[in-house]
């Protein structure tokens, strides 16, 4: 796990200033600009859009993501970036997308997107289709090519009006968001390199209307493997025999619901089960295998499952909660649960509410209204929790609105494409404040 690295000094004068130009209410002459710049080009954007939609970019298809990058990666080196494909030392994953430019003024931002979707290439859902002059359905539309075009359509407004000038920004769009490569610190080690050397992350997962992220729920999961004396089912409960392994799963599953259950923000999902006489779980395929008669007392039961918390510290807590209720062990039985990181949590600190009351500000003279904060407990993982510990603050959802995501019925609003491009143009504008 990275430790938070200290507030640099420079960031908290920073947030301090652009958060007291975010209250004036209205946009300046140069604001404006930048505005109607995004607006100008709204129609190449949403062409943009499309062209990286027809792409399948399933996170197994790595020549997808290259694809996809190859469309980008013109775009951006017109901005004045320098961009780099990056292929990560994992197996049957594609590369990220890492675009580099950088100033002397303000802080260093980190944009970040993703360049697959959760659809592979044998999935139906492939292509870009208009439902109506503001709806468009398609794999990634929203999740999040969607967000990819808002980072583009808001740079290339600034650049336009001369806000890139002296800005240091780093753009990085992993290749394998929706199902990172193993071992993830390798899959992530561009994005972790990037948050490193910036002060401030924002994330272009999809967002809600008048709600920011300024906290995202970690996301691990768990292997519970139980051992027990076997016999014919006669001997069960006696001296000899003990409870067998089912019943002893189920013990600690009962005691994982009744005694760790409710704590704010915390989830813990029991999601499979195999047991008997013989069974198997494979985490790759994720299908298991069982046998056994009624007769006998099974030796053996597994259980896989996640864990969803808003700091490390509650993750660490309920880690070992687990532990001591397992290790309890009915008569006969033994057990051991194994715990694998995931997505690291990213907790909501003060820093990042500074940054979304900039966001609010630039929003509100924007006339679409204040931006709240989003109920972590309702939002999945994202990778902005990689950097979340690394910088000094950070928000997510910053990219346009949609419905459906991850189903075939994914959709983006075109309409909130433009306005998620001209918020993040204006944020960025303030953010750098030059
Ligand atoms: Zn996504």
């Amino acid at each position: 796990m990275l430790l938070p690295l200290l507030r640099r000094s420079w960031s908290a004068a920073a947030l301090g200033f652009v958060y007291a130009g975010a209250v004036s209410a209205q946009l300046t002459p140069r604001e404006s600009r930048i505005a109607e710049a995004v607006a100008a080009h709204q129609a190449d954007a949403v062409a943009l859009l499309q062209e990286l939609v027809d792409i399948n970019s399933g996170t197994l298809n790595a020549a997808g993501q290259r694809a996809v990058y190859d469309v980008l990666a013109p775009r951006f080196e017109a901005l004045g970036f320098t961009v780099e494909y990056v292929v990560p030392a994992v197996e049957n994953r594609g590369g990220h997308l890492v675009a580099r430019r950088s100033g002397t003024s303000g802080p260093h931002l980190l944009l970040i997107g993703h360049l697959d979707t959760v659809f592979e290439e044998d999935s139906p859902f492939q292509r870009w289709e208009l439902v109506n002059d503001s709806v468009a359905r398609g794999p990634g539309a929203s999740d999040m090519k969607g967000g990819d075009v808002v980072i583009w359509s808001a740079l290339a407004a600034m650049e336009a009006e001369g806000a890139l000038d002296g800005a240091t920004i780093t753009v990085v769009m992993t290749g394998d968001e929706e199902r990172p490569g193993d071992p993830v610190v390798e899959a992530r080690r561009a994005l972790v390199e990037a948050g490193e050397a910036a002060d401030i992350a924002l994330g272009f997962e999809g967002g809600t209307r008048g709600l920011g992220v300024i906290a995202r729920r970690s996301s691990s999961s768990w292997r519970l493997e139980v051992e027990a004396r076997t016999a014919h089912s006669s001997g069960v409960f006696n001296d000899n025999v003990g409870a067998g392994a089912i019943y002893e799963a189920a013990r600690i599953l009962e005691d994982f619901y009744s005694e760790i259950r409710g704590e704010e923000n915390l989830t813990f999902n029991a999601s499979t089960i195999v047991g008997g006489t013989e069974a198997a779980w494979d985490d790759v395929t994720a299908r298991g295998t069982a046998f056994g008669k009624t007769n006998v007392v099974p030796p053996v039961a597994i259980v896989t499952g996640d864990i969803r918390t808003i700091t490390d510290d509650q993750l660490q807590r309920t880690r070992e909660k687990m532990r001591q209720i397992v290790a309890r062990s009915l008569p006969g039985t033994s057990a051991r649960i194994t715990f694998h990181d995931g997505y690291p949590s990213m907790p909501p600190t003060d820093a990042n509410r500074d940054l979304l009351a900039v966001l609010s500000g630039v929003s509100q003279d924007l006339g679409v209204g204040p931006v709240a904060p989003f109920d972590p407990g309702r939002r999945g993982a994202a990778d902005i929790s990689f950097v979340a510990s690394v910088v000094d603050a950070g928000l997510d959802g910053l990219g346009p609105e949609g419905s459906g995501s991850h189903t075939v019925e994914e959709t983006v609003n075109l309409r909130s494409l433009e306005r998620a491009a001209q918020r993040a143009a204006l944020l960025m504008t303030r953010l750098v404040g030059n």
